[in-house]
């Protein structure tokens, strides 16, 4: 592994946006910020803001971790919602979630901290064979649509006044970059909205 390689690879990349944003780009933004969504997404590097919402600067606050889970970033969460008070939370889960996927297989030998995010994750999920491939791959699609929702209700309990106030909606979505659902490559697909699923 060449680390000055690396390096160069992060400074070239800041480079690139830092020539093409001045210190006008970030005047309104410099003190405050004011988002409208928070979002609860994994950390999966196949998942990033800019595929949810163009230009995410401002417009989203992102708490990501294994399994877009609240209970493992409950404070940031909390400050998004309670704080910045966004008018929507959002929890994106995913194609080939790792955290899902580890969680069907069986995690014992990972270290605590992991297995402790992990043990988070919705009991209800389906633990399938890994040798059936087909029957583990549609296991592993449930139980992403099972993990997203069981997000949603717990944010619902969360911030249930808010919400029959009518000024949070907290919406479960599905970043579909291997076309699950026969919508397109990349598809946001919203799944869950206040609780309400099986959505056209
Ligand atoms: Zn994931």
């Amino acid at each position: 592994m060449d680390q000055q390689k690396l390096i160069n690879l992060i400074l070239d990349g800041n480079e690139e946006f830092f020539k093409n944003h001045d210190g006008e780009y970030f005047k309104d933004h410099e003190t405050c910020q004011s988002p409208f969504i928070t979002l609860v997404t994994c950390s999966d590097s196949r998942v990033q803001t800019d595929e949810i919402l163009p230009d995410p600067v401002n417009r989203i606050f992102s708490v990501e971790n294994i399994g877009n889970q609240i209970k493992t970033a409950e404070g940031s969460v909390d400050f998004g919602v309670y704080i910045l008070k966004t008018p929507v939370l959002l929890i994106v889960g995913h194609s080939d979630c790792g955290a899902v996927k580890a969680f069907m297989k069986g995690y014992e030998t990972v270290n605590r901290n992991i297995k402790k995010e992990l043990n988070t994750l919705p009991l209800s999920m389906k633990c399938s064979d890994k040798h059936d491939d087909g029957k583990f791959e549609s296991d592993l699609h449930d139980n992403i649509l099972v993990n997203i929702d069981f997000q949603v209700d717990y944010a619902i309990s969360k911030y249930k006044e808010l919400i029959n106030k009518g000024e949070l909606v907290v919406i479960g979505a599905f970043f579909d970059f291997r076309n699950e659902f026969q919508k397109g490559y990349g598809r946001l697909v919203i799944t869950n909205i206040n609780g309400k699923t099986q959505l056209a």
